[in-house]
């Protein structure tokens, strides 16, 4: 699953912004592995990790949050998001809401399927306003450390993958681009 949407992102990511997606793949394994790499290599890289190691990503401390009624047919994806993020635990800490219509409240935008208030005050979601819940997920929580990456569309690759600003490939037909935006 993470592979086959992560394709997809890649692919679209390559036909408008290949160098803005290739550049942080192979800045990471240049400094990780010590040595020239190839485009073909890069691929390959990115495409072995087209989701997150076992335990998460590191981050900069330790956040936690519970589910309110409302996601509990959408715990699972929300979990997987949140296992994305290695400091990330469940139990207290920021309330997280679904929603089942985009976020007026948020502020930038009318497709808003995503709000973080205060890195971690509270977190909506728009669970099914997107076709990965749980990339959704993964993202807003991002929210807690991170702010917008210079990615197009996000994806499970990295870190700065989950935290672009848009989910593409989207349900809707007008417009395959929805934000996930947060404030504050
Ligand atoms: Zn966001």
């Amino acid at each position: 699953m993470f592979k086959k949407l992560f394709l997809r992102s890649f692919l679209a990511a390559t036909a408008t912004l290949s160098m803005a997606f290739v550049g942080p793949v192979a800045q990471a394994e240049v400094a990780a592995e010590g040595h020239a790499i190839t485009a073909a290599e890069i691929e390959a890289v990115a495409q072995q990790q087209a989701a997150p190691p076992p335990g998460g990503w590191q981050t900069p401390s330790n956040r936690s949050y519970y589910l309110l009624s409302s996601c509990r047919p959408y715990a699972s994806a929300i979990r997987q998001g949140a296992a994305a993020w290695a400091g990330l635990t469940e139990g207290g800490g920021t309330p997280v809401e679904c929603r089942n219509s985009y976020i007026r409240d948020c502020g930038g935008g009318s497709r808003v399927v995503g709000c973080n208030w205060g890195r971690g005050q509270r977190i909506a979601l728009y669970m099914g306003g997107v076709n990965d819940d749980a990339l959704l997920a993964a993202h807003e929580f991002g929210h807690d450390w991170y702010g917008h990456s210079s990615y197009r569309c996000a994806g499970w690759s990295s870190p700065s993958h989950v935290m672009a600003p848009s989910i593409c490939n989207g349900p809707t037909l007008t417009n395959d681009a929805q934000l996930a935006h947060h404030s504050g």
